[in-house]
């Protein structure tokens, strides 16, 4: 049972010069209030605020977090106001109690939607001050810690949410003490019968190694003696039994395969005698292979600092060794509450620009996420990272979740690099753009200005910030590509129609923009060009139904064409009426000079054109709107079309041969040929084939037809794979 006189003596202890009147004060009114309250325990209220409040000293926090610590409940479970907080005790104090109150409210165990506003918020509030979530999960610690109090489903939701939520944040936070204690309770009520099982089969393993940990410790102590290393002290202990099932299901494996199931760890007085350390352990014992990292020389993104190694012990057994230095040793337990007393002068800034940086990446991307679906997938990306860590031709090194690619560290570099990069080397080796980095890869980007990011791209980055800047550019480029092509659209039908110009001012546009719920009249020009709405409709209010209903009969039924798509990506098609429009053949039907063409509006990315007789068109029809009228421009082709075709032979000898004598014969060129053999006594060629126009190409099919053991040739959509002979 902890008094409050106990918690003074506490906190006089670190800070002599705290202001200990504030906690007695918070104290007696709390006490007060609370007064008459009992917990699920049968215990009088007043037990838990204190013992937050203890939690938040021994994590050595200044004075407001600790009387915030004793007022938190306040609010919430007295009929008090949050103004009668800041009146008494200061506005300070108000703030954490006002943001803990507020985060208590939040549901995250809801709809995706709820949960992302949830996150929002508490995003906002670290940000606001950090003081607040540490006193939420000091609250949180308590609470779990007094669980078995509370009625079945209520421990399991919040053990739920102390899994999902507050230990992953305890541990981006680096309050890995916190964390996993956090942990372990959560397993306890959400496992209890995997739980009690693993405990005894821990147990009885510890008392089969009684004595072993002794030993090492002994062992490691003498030799480190006689090298003249100094230690502060060697601890050992058994692995924590959360960490012990996480590995039993990642690996698949039994109690008796885990290897670090005991693990010893050695602080150091210095940086220096962390590394001596580490020379003498890997001279007495053999180290287990691509177990050794140096998180002093790369921290994790936390903080964390530390050496890691396994080694092979005494009768084969194998544990795991943890050497660090005090300071490293309290900030990887305590994390940024290991600063927070700091924040007066001395150390520690660097980092806790380390744990903001975090923060305000998260907080960017609650800024420039709309989709609360998206958005919880990136939290979840930020909130259980594991990183790889990854060097620039300078040596400097950067951390990125595993799974990063090429591409995600050219974003993390800079997001220009990111756009601009063309490709990468890792170890001074090409490789391609989607290549997954691995721990201690050098990686150089080569970047080439004008050049963008492409789409393919988001099938395969793996953090947010890279899919949030790509797909930024690509929706930045399309709207460009949309508001030209509406307005050009438009234009078409103001000359169908001889619409006077004058009619059509700015401030006319901007009346339809906002009936339509864009705010600028490029917004209207856009939703023409992604085909939501038709430039007849805004036509239709600028004019009104009646002239147009006029004009219409006057009207040609379209003007013809003035003159080729210049900027377009296929010169050969033009949209009829509009000049300069991105034009390219689709790649389903791949339509050729002479065939029957329709258009259609493509968001954002100009006017695909498909043969009228493609599967696809049907399907478009669904959506006449965005159909548009194209054909071929006249003049000759300067570059023949490629044309795959696809013919069923007979499996004789010299057939393909024949085929191909028979396409040269018509003057035609041959870019691949590729030839299978079937069980059946038939055989299959694929050919490619350099077409002008689609009477060359009927030509050169008939030839082929022709050829005797030819079943039957078509075109193919889109190339298959298989051996392929070049000529
Ligand atoms: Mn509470």
């Amino acid at each position: 049972m902890i008094r409050f006189e106990d918690l003074l003596e506490k906190v006089r202890a670190f800070s002599p010069d705290a202001d200990l009147e504030l906690l007695r004060r918070a104290y007696v009114f709390s006490a007060y209030e609370h007064k008459g309250q009992v917990r699920r325990s049968g215990e009088p209220y007043m037990i838990h605020p204190l013992l937050v409040a203890d939690l938040l000293a021994d994590m050595r926090l200044d004075v407001v977090a600790i009387a915030a610590g004793l007022l938190h409940d306040i609010v919430e479970d007295t009929p008090n106001t949050i103004e009668k907080i800041r009146e008494l005790f200061g506005e300070q104090v108000a703030h954490v109690v006002e943001g803990v109150t507020k985060l208590s409210a939040l549901q995250f165990a809801s709809s995706e939607e709820r949960q992302a506003e949830s996150f929002r918020k508490m995003l906002m509030a670290m940000v606001d001050d950090i003081r607040v979530i540490l006193v939420k999960l000091a609250d949180r610690l308590h609470n779990m810690r007094t669980l078995h109090h509370l009625s079945e489903d209520r421990r399991i939701r919040i053990a739920q949410e102390t899994r999902d939520i507050y230990a992953p944040l305890a541990n981006r936070l680096g309050m890995s003490k916190v964390k996993n204690e956090l942990e372990e309770l959560a397993f306890r009520h959400l496992e209890p019968a995997t739980y009690q099982a693993l405990r005894l089969e821990v147990e009885r393993k510890r008392q089969a190694t009684e004595g072993l940990i002794e030993e090492l410790t002994h062992e490691l102590g003498e030799h480190l003696r006689d090298a003249q290393i100094p230690v502060v002290r060697i601890q050992g202990r058994i692995k924590r039994l959360w960490s012990i099932y996480q590995k039993l299901q990642r690996q698949k494996i039994s109690l008796d395969q885990v290897y670090d199931f005991i693990a010893l760890r050695v602080i150091t007085p210095s940086v220096k005698d962390c590394y001596g350390v580490l020379g003498i352990v890997h001279q007495m014992w053999s180290p287990v292979h691509g177990r050794f990292k140096d998180f002093i020389a790369m921290p994790r993104p936390n903080g964390y600092q530390s050496l890691h190694t396994s080694v092979v012990g005494p009768g084969g057994v194998p544990f795991e060794l943890q050497i660090r230095t005090e300071e490293m040793h309290r900030i990887a337990e305590e994390g940024i509450a290991a600063h927070w007393k700091y924040k007066e002068g001395r150390v520690g800034a660097d980092r806790d620009e380390q744990y903001f940086a975090w923060l305000r990446r998260l907080l960017e991307l609650q800024q420039e996420v709309r989709d609360p679906q998206e958005f919880m997938q990136n939290l979840r990306i930020e909130l259980y990272p594991e990183d790889v860590y990854i060097f620039t031709p300078k040596g400097e090194v950067k951390s990125l979740p595993r799974g990063a690619t090429a591409v995600d560290f050219a974003y993390f570099v800079h997001t220009d690099v990111g756009h601009r990069c063309v490709g990468v080397r890792v170890n001074g080796r090409m490789v391609p753009l989607r290549t997954r980095l691995n721990n201690g890869d050098i990686v150089e980007v080569l970047t080439q200005a004008g050049h963008t990011p492409s789409r393919d791209w988001l099938t395969f980055v793996a953090t947010s910030r890279a899919r949030n800047k790509i797909k930024h550019f690509i929706h930045a480029q399309e709207k460009v590509r949309s508001v030209d092509l509406g307005r050009r659209l438009f234009d078409k039908e103001l000359r169908r129609f001889t619409v006077d110009r004058a009619l059509v001012t700015d401030e006319a546009l901007g009346r339809i923009a906002a009936e339509f719920g864009g705010p600028r009249v490029d917004d209207l020009f856009a939703s023409i060009g992604y085909g939501k709405i038709t430039a007849r409709t805004v036509l239709t209010r600028l004019v009104g139904q009646d002239a147009l209903k006029e004009r219409e009969a006057e009207a040609a039924p379209s003007t013809p064409p003035r003159r080729p798509a210049a900027g377009g990506e296929d010169q050969k098609i033009k949209v009829r009426g509009i000049d300069d429009v991105m034009v390219f053949r689709a790649k389903c039907c791949n339509p050729i000079r002479g065939e029957k063409i329709v258009g259609y509006i493509t968001r954002g990315k100009g006017v695909s054109v498909h043969a009228s007789t493609c599967p696809n068109v049907v399907n478009l029809l669904f959506d006449p709107e965005r159909r548009i009228d194209v054909e071929w421009d006249g003049g000759t082709d300067v570059m023949p079309y490629t044309v795959r075709l696809k013919i069923s032979v007979e499996d004789r000898r010299g057939i393909l041969a024949d085929v191909t004598a028979s396409v040269a014969d018509m003057n035609t060129n041959i870019r691949e040929v590729e030839a299978n053999a079937n069980d059946d006594h038939r055989g299959s060629i694929r050919m490619s084939v350099e077409i002008s126009d689609v009477k060359h190409l009927e030509t050169v099919m008939k030839s082929i037809r022709n050829v005797e053991g030819v079943l039957a040739v078509e075109r193919a959509a889109r190339e298959t794979g298989g051996v392929t002979a070049r000529r």
